[in-house]
């Protein structure tokens, strides 16, 4: 059975924080906090996974309360969120997002994220859509104090 998913996050922008995104680090001068790495991209794509399986959220499953997820790699996070697919039999179809982000430009690092998310997801490069748009100077995302992503997921899964 085909399930869809969606998922979006946004992080405040923080400076001297280095700016994980996409599971790379993309050189900026200040960076997404969180109480994990603050990986918006990565963490919209656990969403959209999750709510393909139908098991929740991220909050639900590595609480922000929890030390053992304080400064966690969101990639680590993901392998986390792979292996409960793949105990339900799942494999990732394919995912799309967009990065919503005034600076810095992010055309130059989408290769590198790719590379990064298609192994984690079992996907070929090929089946990771990565976009990136400005927010046209509008609101917090605009401003350059945030970062937002948005993600869809299709999973396969047995009955
Ligand atoms: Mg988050």
């Amino acid at each position: 059975m085909p399930r869809i998913g969606i998922g979006y996050d946004i992080h405040r922008l923080e400076p001297g924080r280095p700016l994980v995104l996409g599971g790379i680090e993309v050189p900026h001068a200040s960076g997404l906090a969180g109480h994990s790495d603050g990986d918006a991209l990565v963490h919209a794509v656990i969403d959209a996974l999750l709510g393909a399986l139908g098991e929740g959220d991220i909050g639900t499953l590595f609480p922000d309360t929890d030390p053992r997820f304080e400064g966690a790699r969101s990639l680590g996070l993901l392998e986390t969120v792979m292996g409960r697919l793949r105990s339900r039999g799942g494999t990732v179809v394919n995912v799309d997002t967009v990065i919503v982000a005034e600076e810095p430009k992010m055309g130059p690092y989408i290769p590198a994220m790719k590379a990064a998310l298609g192994p984690a997801l079992g996907l070929p490069e090929a089946a990771v859509g990565i976009k990136a748009k400005t927010n046209e100077g509008l609101g917090p995302v605009g401003e350059k104090r945030a970062i937002a992503c948005y993600a869809v997921a299709l999973v396969d899964l047995p009955d």
